[in-house]
């Protein structure tokens, strides 16, 4: 009888310490409401399921992909960025430059109402966030060191961007061929 207390005991512990653990994965991301009355509203449920891992992070949560890694900041085409939340367009390819950083990086936004900044104090540095003006996406930061006209720097992320091709209609289908 002493024995089959002590199992049941132990059988709890077992299973206490279980749902603890995947209690602490979840429960450590919850990001910064970042509601401030956009045109586009979903709530962070329904952000998670229309975006993929990543896109949630840097969007939502504030994230950064790490240097080099995302799908655009060596992409060269003919066409617009836009954000990867709701889709408004956010840059023009023509204002594309190559920053070494790593990150796609702009000297202008499509249209000065499609970002708005603000001031960031993270990481023990002050710096200016760029964010979708439609939905509040976390997109980037922008720098004082980037080229003319504008002496901008726009860095932004990768996983917050879609890019849509100015000559898509059907030419070239955004499918990559199948490995060989
Ligand atoms: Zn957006």
């Amino acid at each position: 009888m002493f024995d089959a207390i002590r199992g049941a005991a132990a059988s709890v512990a077992v299973m206490v310490g279980v749902s603890v653990g995947c209690m602490a994965n979840a429960g450590s991301g919850d990001g910064p409401s970042r509601d401030h009355g956009y045109a586009v509203k979903k709530s962070e449920a329904q952000w998670k399921a229309a975006l993929s891992e990543q896109a949630y992070r840097v969007l939502r949560q504030g994230g950064t992909e790490r240097a080099f890694t995302g799908e655009l900041w060596d992409h060269h085409g003919d066409g617009v960025y836009v954000c990867g939340g709701c889709g408004q367009p956010l840059f023009d390819s023509e204002a594309k430059f190559d920053s070494g950083t790593g990150w796609p990086s702009f000297y202008r936004p499509i249209r000065a109402d499609a970002v708005e900044t603000h001031r960031d104090t993270t990481l023990g540095m002050v710096r200016t966030e760029v964010r979708c003006s439609r939905c509040g996406g976390h997109q980037g930061h922008v720098f004082k060191d980037g080229p003319p006209p504008t002496g901008l720097r726009y860095c932004i992320n990768s996983a917050a961007l879609d890019f849509r091709s100015k000559t898509s209609t059907s030419t070239r289908p955004a499918r990559p061929s199948p490995g060989r």
